[in-house]
């Protein structure tokens, strides 16, 4: 999936606030927390267990893991026998069979497009690739741009959810997940910590979390959001309670060249870097939401964006504009605080 280069909007900060806990809370449990830390998907994932005991919270992440590793070979497209290389292998010439998994997460991504009207695109792939911000760092020429706006139409990708394939009808199209993969990947794992006995947990993705129940005499989990313009800034955080949590920033994967940012979010229409935002956060119930909406509104702009969130019940946002101005939808005013 995505690039191959550590980073994070999001943070998890469990060392620093687990030791103070939250006061006034009584003691209800005596639940240990485990966490580990391994690379996936080209970033670090870190999986915390809340359970009854060491063993427990060590099986629990265990089970996280396998089904992140699982998903990887479903979806990344830096492996050339995962299913979704193989769509994209496969483009202009025939669908392919693939798995429920991959299939609902292509659906999910069409339902985010049209949420996004556009702004989100799994179908950038191509662009993605011309522009290489992580290793080539190259400006493609407007011709070569415009070449490819024929291969980046999300609404040509046929899906057929009985047949269960999925077909790019142009040769050179591709499916990219980087931008939406992340969150799903922490929901799946979530909940099969969940099933193998954990009683809270967070799923970090690099800076796509997922948690489920608290930690011990916590109300949730804490977590912070990183200023996009200084290096190891928070700027806020907030508690999670059964959230997730994604930010996609201009400042993850960029390169700059006379004076210029070039980074790895790009606007379907020009397919160049999108201009109006540094970093966009969304809160909400499920990671695969708050994954591929954080790139949608992050193209979208801070207007229609949250204008967006605003519509959407249950999810909230933290917009960081081109200017650095910093802007909260209305459920969020009372829950963010001071780091
Ligand atoms: P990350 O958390 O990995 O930084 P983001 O959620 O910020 O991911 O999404 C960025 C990634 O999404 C890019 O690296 C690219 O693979 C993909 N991408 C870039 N532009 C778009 C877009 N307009 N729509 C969907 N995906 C995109
Ligand atoms: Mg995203």
């Amino acid at each position: 999936m995505a690039g191959k280069v550590l980073h994070a909007g999001t943070l998890f900060l469990f060392l620093s606030l687990v030791m103070t806990g939250c006061a006034g809370v009584t003691p209800l449990s005596h639940n240990v927390v485990v966490k580990r830390a391994q690379m996936h998907m080209g970033t670090l994932v870190t999986i915390t267990a809340v359970a009854s005991d060491l063993e427990a919270g060590h099986k629990a992440i265990q089970a996280g893991f396998n089904e992140i590793k699982r998903l990887e070979r479903l979806l990344s497209t830096w492996i050339p026998e995962s299913e979704l290389s193989q769509v994209n292998a496969e483009s202009g010439r025939r669908p392919v069979t693939v798995s429920r998994e991959t299939l609902d997460l292509v659906a999910q991504s069409m339902e985010i497009a049209r949420l996004t009207e556009g702004g989100f695109n799994i179908a950038v792939g191509p662009a993605v690739d011309a522009w290489s911000i992580t290793e080539q760092q190259r400006i493609p020429s407007d011709e070569e741009l415009q070449r490819l706006k024929v291969l980046v139409d999300v609404a040509a990708i046929q899906i057929d959810m009985t047949g269960q394939t999925i077909f790019l009808p142009h040769k050179g199209m591709k499916i990219d997940v980087g931008g939406i993969g992340k969150g799903y990947t922490a929901d799946r794992a979530a909940e099969e910590m969940k099933k193998a006995g954990a009683q809270g947990g967070v799923v970090a993705l690099s800076g796509d979390i997922k948690t489920f129940g608290a930690l011990p005499d916590a109300a949730g989990f804490p977590v912070g959001i990183k200023h996009p313009r200084k290096e190891g800034a928070v700027i806020a955080v907030i508690d999670l309670q059964n959230e997730a949590i994604s930010t996609a920033g201009d400042y993850e994967r960029f390169f700059e060249r006379d004076g210029v940012r070039y980074h790895h979010i790009l606007d379907p229409q020009t397919l160049r870097p999108a201009r109006s935002c540094q970093s966009v956060t969304v809160i909400g119930k499920e990671g695969v939401l708050v994954d591929g909406l954080d790139t949608g509104i992050f193209v979208l702009g801070p207007e229609r964006g949250m204008a967006l969130i605003e519509r959407l019940a249950g999810v909230e946002a933290v917009i960081i504009n081109d200017q650095g101005t910093m802007i909260l939808s209305s459920g969020l005013r009372s829950r963010l605080r001071a780091p």
